[in-house]
């Protein structure tokens, strides 16, 4: 009986150790530790999460299936400062609802999209110093009656997408108006192309890109938030934290992040 019960406690010891070594083993950062950068070196590349559908930050081109923009490049330049190499980079799409948790599971090492920094998203991530510093506006069909937040009542409906600060700011802003969430931009803006809602709202420098690609489309109003982006980075590892904010200092001080930002941001 005792000899029983003995063997019963040693095989759920087992059964806790080995389930608490599966933990970290999974994911870009292959271990335990909160070490990114480490696990970064052994690996040989740093793979971060970027946007695949937005303008001018982080953009597929369906035709060539290469991924460009503003914070594409700022993924570059951090591989090239870790490894002397910017091709030692792997770029995986994350969408505004999916960036975090694929940062906590160790999918990625970074998260370098179009994001803001906020008090609540510092409760589940670190983030850097700012990097780029968008608002929040509009974007609606030229010729639309909307010209602004104001516009934006009973019968209105705008579209966003899911896990983004723009659906939480508008229903603040705008509170009468139907929010519609979409998965993603691409979503989002092939709905308002036909004619699915009245405007589509997000940072500024993302309707812009959005501008870009088919003039029918304009901003209208002025900013109504304020949406600082930051890298984020697992929390609790501020090694490597600190390691992309003096990264950042030096891409500022060596001109190197004015360059970069001119060639994707005219409207300044
Ligand atoms: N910057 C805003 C945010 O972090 C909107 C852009 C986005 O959805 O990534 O939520």
């Amino acid at each position: 009986m005792k000899k029983r019960k003995i063997w019963v406690i040693g095989f759920v010891l087992m059964l806790i150790l080995s389930m608490a070594a599966g933990c970290g083993s999974s994911g870009a950062n292959g271990s335990a530790s909160n070490d990114t950068l480490d696990a970064i070196k052994k690996r040989g590349k740093l793979v971060v999460g970027v946007k695949f559908d937005t303008n001018l930050f982080g953009y597929k081109d369906p035709s060539t299936g290469k991924v460009d923009g503003f914070d594409i490049d700022i993924a570059k330049a951090l591989a090239k400062k870790i490894f002397g190499d910017e091709s030692k980079l792997e770029l995986k799409e994350v969408t505004s609802k999916t960036r975090v948790q694929m940062l906590k599971n160790g999918d990625i090492d970074a998260i370098i999209a179009t994001m803001t920094i906020t008090e609540e998203r510092k409760k589940e991530v670190n983030f850097t110093d700012v990097y780029f510093l968008a608002g929040q506006s509009l974007l609606v069909k030229k010729g639309s009656p909307i010209k602004g937040v104001e516009d934006l009542k009973k019968d209105t409906k705008v579209l966003a997408v899911k896990g983004s600060t723009s659906v939480k700011n508008i229903k603040e802003k705008a509170p009468d108006t139907e929010v519609l969430e979409f998965e993603n931009y691409a979503e989002a803006f092939t709905a308002l192309k036909a004619g699915q809602g009245d405007a589509l709202t997000t940072d500024n420098s993302i309707l812009y890109g959005m501008a870009d690609q088919d003039p029918n489309f304009e901003l209208v109003g002025k900013p109504f938030t304020e949406e600082p982006y930051g890298i984020a980075i697992k929390k609790g590892d501020d090694k490597f934290t600190k390691y992309v904010n003096d990264f950042l200092k030096e891409l500022k001080k060596n001109g190197e992040y004015d360059k970069t930002k001119s060639k994707w941001i005219k409207e300044q």
